[in-house]
């Protein structure tokens, strides 16, 4: 029981007697009674100065930080209500080991803070030590306050002001709720999230946030969200916009290969239905030929449809088997072939650095795009055509919202952690917490 004898004179140090009260007999529960030593001469009234007296001894129970793992410890805490000479008005000591806003000790409170930081969840932490959800829960809410404020004070001391930003959404409850998050791209710090993704919500930004620590800002990264772009251009004239390539590429993925290769295959089918119906109509000898045409547009079909993977990756990726599919594909289909080079193409100026050179080059490639005579090139050009200055721009600051993907795990931390989260505003603490560099440096 070498425990409870430091326990002891941890609370004489604190001007505190200690006794245990009982032990269960299985270990089960621990109690002990720490009174307060302290005399009524030693202390003054703190509204008036003045001499006080004893009016009554309280008594609070908390708990303190458990030697064997799901074994309570009970703190019964008897302390002195005092009752000044001068004023009448009373006060309650004022107990020093005893974390403010709960009924846990210091000691106790500063474990489960070393916990939420090593990242253990919040149920193995409230199993573990026996602990209320709702209370580790305001032990990190506080803590998490307190750290965001200390970086953010600390970085304005320093004057540093971030340089390159990224904007994007992410969704909080899968295709119902999003929300959108600000990340300084050099530090990898999430500079504010909140809530929905539209006009008035993302305001809300511009509305919280101090503008004259992001008066350096060069550039923004974001999608193609139209209340993003306007707001900037609006509220930070001066930083660039930069449309971000991922988005970009993928929707024309999407859009453009996914509709033009599915077209492709409906064709294929087609033929196939087609000639299948016939079949009938035709004499015998005829018959075989019919067959073999059948199968050929099967084959083309299944070719097609499988293709998916290997049209929208680059051909560095592609295995030598999977490169001479793709080619004989493209070789038989014009459509595809178009939109494949015109991919080839997009990645290609992503990685200009030249704003002029970009500038000419993207130009035609729309140029190209809008008369390709494709319905899905020609619908896609047209759609981002005003969005060019955004791809010029990526010439001269190559960023991009990438690095707030990786924001993605933080917020699958953050749900986990957050419990249901129905709390947003603490959720959306949290994940600018979990991207602080001295937290992220232990995650
Ligand atoms: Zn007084």
């Amino acid at each position: 029981m070498s425990c409870l004898h430091n326990s002891t004179v941890f609370f004489k140090c604190k001007q505190y007697t200690c006794k245990i009260l009982e032990t269960r007999e299985d270990f089960s529960e621990l109690r002990m009674e720490v009174r307060s030593e302290q005399k009524a001469e030693q202390v003054f009234c703190p509204f008036c100065g003045g001499k006080v007296e004893t009016h009554q001894v309280l008594t609070e129970t908390i708990k303190e930080l458990p030697f064997v793992p799901r074994t309570p410890i009970y703190l019964d805490i008897e302390k002195h209500q005092y009752i000044c000479t001068s004023c009448h008005r009373t006060h309650t000591e004022k107990v020093p080991f005893k974390e403010e806003g709960t009924r846990l000790t210091k000691r106790l409170a500063n474990w489960i803070r070393g916990l939420l930081v090593c990242r253990v969840p919040v149920s193995s932490i409230s199993k573990l030590l026996g602990v209320h959800w709702d209370t580790i829960r305001f032990i990190q809410k506080k803590y998490i306050t307190e750290s965001l404020e200390k970086h953010t004070k600390s970085l304005k001391e320093s004057g540093y002001k971030p340089k390159m930003l990224a904007v994007d959404e992410f969704a909080i409850h899968r295709g119902h709720k999003y929300a959108t998050s600000v990340m300084d791209l050099d530090t990898g710090e999430i500079l504010w999230v909140g809530h929905g993704r539209g006009l008035t919500d993302f305001s809300a930004f511009f509305a919280e946030y101090d503008m004259d620590y992001l008066s350096d800002v060069v550039a923004v990264a974001m999608d193609m969200n139209a209340s993003f772009n306007r707001l900037f251009s609006e509220k930070m004239p001066w930083a660039e916009i930069v449309y971000d390539r991922f988005h970009m590429q993928a929707q024309f993925g999407r859009e453009v290969l996914g509709s033009v290769r599915l077209e492709e295959a409906r064709k294929h089918k087609e033929n196939a239905k087609q000639l299948t119906e016939e079949m009938h109509t035709v004499s015998s000898e005829n018959r075989q030929s019919m067959k073999d045409a059948i199968r050929v547009e099967k084959t083309h079909y299944r070719a097609v449809k499988r293709s998916r993977w290997s049209v929208l990756r680059s051909k560095d990726n592609l295995s030598e088997k999977a490169e001479r599919n793709l080619q004989a594909i493209l070789d038989s289909h014009e459509n595809l072939a178009v939109c494949y080079a015109m991919k080839e193409e997009m990645n290609e100026l992503f990685s200009l650095r030249n704003t002029e050179e970009a500038s000419r080059r993207w130009l035609a490639w729309f140029e190209a795009a809008k008369s390709s005579g494709i319905p899905a090139l020609v619908s896609f050009a047209s759609h981002k055509e005003s969005r060019i200055p955004g791809l010029i721009a990526h010439a001269k600051y190559p960023i991009s919202t990438g690095k707030l993907e990786g924001l993605n795990n933080k917020i699958k931390v953050a749900k986990r952690d957050a419990y249901g989260y129905r709390d947003e505003d603490y959720f959306f603490s949290l994940i600018r917490f979990l991207s602080l560099p001295s937290i992220r440096a232990h995650t």
